[in-house]
């Protein structure tokens, strides 16, 4: 639509794709408001829509995901997490343990990222563990911890939803819901994050291509869910000098592709202590909207990914040296 279209020339335009038989996703954007048409068995003749009120031009979308192309929406989609903008101008922090442990445990953690200058409070109370044996996550005790956490610091809450099974409990309780690698292909769970109301982040699989990965996405944007950010995880590759090779080059391929934000985890994308801060730091460099990185009050006492997570003081280093990235490569940074 043009940026002067009104609410009833999208009206209009959704009930003559509804007539259709089709559905309608309206997806707003700053300035312009993008339609996307699903559900059609075949092509349909833009001229249906090109001469009506307030259209900016109908097009055929030639790539397989449809709704998170760039040929759907033009603009980037800047998500906000209770208020914090991801994929605008500024580069958003989220720091936390990998599981959530003890209330005293994600307390300290939500302090240590809101005294570096972080925004976001990552931490799982439902964890993907390669071993049935190893910790799974506190389940809704580790949410409500996180709640008390959100409560005290203001910080937003990202934590995963394992299955479709206990994802009303993390709705409920997240201020973004995250969906992780082993996950990314595990279609009953995307339909249902594409029915949540709140936003998603979309981890990629641990060996998904990214046409794969935008796939992925556009099962939860085609559910109606809008909201989607993306993250770069580190895929498995021959190397053995980290536990997976950070992909950074997907950060530029999806914003050719995609109008959707992408953050880039470097703490599972290394999966060692001392590659997160540099890695970090390129992932900035490389234009990512944002940084998902694992941090612990008492890192050699973890019950998850001790070995990747930074102590308070050097998450503080990585927040204020991206910031002083950011500013480089002129995004409106405030520097920490
Ligand atoms: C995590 O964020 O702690 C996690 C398990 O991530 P991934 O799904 O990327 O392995
Ligand atoms: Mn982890």
């Amino acid at each position: 639509m043009t940026a002067q279209a009104t609410s009833a020339d999208v009206d209009a335009v959704r009930r003559k794709i509804e007539t259709l038989g089709f559905r309608a996703h309206i997806i707003p954007g700053a300035q312009r408001t993008a339609i996307g048409i699903t559900g059609n068995p075949g092509a349909i003749d833009p001229a249906e829509f090109q001469d009506l009120n307030g259209v900016a031009e109908a097009i055929r979308v030639s790539k397989p995901y449809k709704l998170v192309s760039r040929e759907v929406k033009k603009e980037n989609t800047v998500v906000s997490i209770r208020g914090v903008p991801v994929g605008g101008a500024a580069v958003a922090f989220c720091g936390g343990p990998c599981s959530v442990e003890s209330r005293e445990q994600i307390l300290e953690s939500a302090r240590a990222v809101k005294g570096a200058g972080g925004q976001l409070l990552r931490g799982g109370a439902y964890k993907p563990r390669t071993s049935p044996y190893a910790f799974q996550g506190l389940g809704e005790a580790g949410l409500k911890m996180l709640a008390d956490a959100r409560q005290e610091t203001g910080l937003g809450i990202v934590t995963e939803a394992l299955d479709v099974e206990n994802f009303d409990l993390v709705e409920e309780y997240a201020d973004c819901i995250q969906i992780g690698a082993r996950n990314m292909q595990n279609f009953s769970l995307l339909r249902r994050a594409g029915r949540a109301r709140k936003p998603v982040l979309l981890k990629r699989g641990i060996s998904a291509t990214l046409e794969e990965f935008l796939m992925a996405a556009e099962y939860i944007l085609s559910g109606g869910n809008y909201q989607v950010i993306l993250c770069e995880r580190g895929v498995r590759t021959f190397a053995d000098h980290s536990r997976n090779t950070l992909d950074l080059s997907v950060v530029p391929a999806v914003q050719r592709l995609s109008h959707l934000p992408i953050v880039v985890d470097p703490s599972h994308g290394t999966g060692r202590r001392d590659q997160v801060h540099p890695m970090a730091l390129a992932a900035v460099a490389a234009g990512a909207a944002g940084l998902l990185v694992e941090m612990h009050p008492s890192p050699d006492n973890a019950l998850s990914d001790g070995y990747q997570s930074l102590y308070p003081q050097q998450f503080a280093e990585v927040v204020r040296d991206c910031s002083a990235i950011a500013q480089v490569i002129a995004r409106k940074q405030p520097l920490v």
